[in-house]
């Protein structure tokens, strides 16, 4: 069943020209064609080299950028000149995740990564559009400093690079079941990394909140369960059932399956 016939979710051409203050920078999905300043102002051609999901952000602020070229891709942090303490681990985490997908899940579509910080007005942890994912600056705020801690940064940011894959490269129409291909998997992904790059304790600690969030979900829920594959929009569902089904599939079958 077609859930909502007013989104399309078809690839499309996409080329902008963004112009900010002098003293800020402006991204939105592309690679970056040119940039210049005119008449106290900074200028930005973005421009798709292939078509791409219509999910697109425009943001603009007086960011610090840390670049490096990663396997060919042009990774850049954008973020508050002050929240500095994670930069370095999202880069790692950025890196780990780009491994891990283009091995297993096929090539990283874009030749640029944008991971750009964003104000806390806008409630999400982050949000992931083409080549381009927002982060909250609570995540970059955030001390995960303590090994014993759940490190929420690399969560987030396994999640939100994860859906250029899942939601991107493969976008799911929007009918029942529409979910499992985009958040589960996305969620899946997080606990593989997480536990590659931090152990299996990690993993439980995930798993944990995982469970209670299904519960707490479903708890507030007044229809009958649906089959996962029968979900829409219950994000109980979607995002916690289908992570603990497919971890339960990877501990039955195996990573590799
Ligand atoms: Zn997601």
């Amino acid at each position: 069943m077609q859930l909502d016939s007013k989104f399309n979710f078809e690839n499309v051409k996409f080329e902008t020209l963004i112009s900010t203050s002098k003293n800020q920078t402006a991204i939105s999905s592309g690679s970056l064609i040119k940039q210049w300043q005119k008449d106290d102002r900074n200028y930005y051609h973005y421009k798709a080299s292939d078509t791409i999901n219509s999910m697109i952000a425009y943001l603009s602020a007086r960011y610090t950028v840390k670049k490096e070229i990663y396997k060919g891709i042009q990774l850049e942090l954008f973020h508050h000149p002050n929240h500095t303490q994670n930069v370095d681990k999202m880069i790692r985490v950025a890196k780990a995740t780009i491994d891990y997908c283009s091995d297993n899940f096929g090539k990283y579509p874009h030749d640029y990564l944008r991971i750009v910080e964003t104000s806390n007005h806008e409630s999400s942890n982050g949000q992931a559009m083409p080549g381009v994912i927002t982060i909250n600056e609570k995540i970059f705020k955030r001390n995960v400093e303590n090994p014993d801690s759940f490190n929420v940064v690399a969560r987030v940011l396994i999640h939100e690079i994860s859906h250029q894959w899942w939601g991107f490269l493969l976008t799911p129409k929007r009918v029942e079941g529409y979910m499992v291909l985009s958040e589960s998997l996305a969620k899946y992904t997080e606990s593989v990394i997480l536990e590659k790059m931090y152990g299996k304790a990690m993993v439980n600690k995930l798993s944990a909140s995982t469970i209670s969030k299904y519960f707490s979900g479903r708890s507030y829920a007044s229809e009958t369960e649906p089959s996962l594959y029968l979900s829409n929009h219950q994000a109980y569902l979607g995002y916690s059932k289908g992570a603990i089904i497919m971890s339960a599939i990877k501990e039955l079958i195996g990573e590799k399956s």
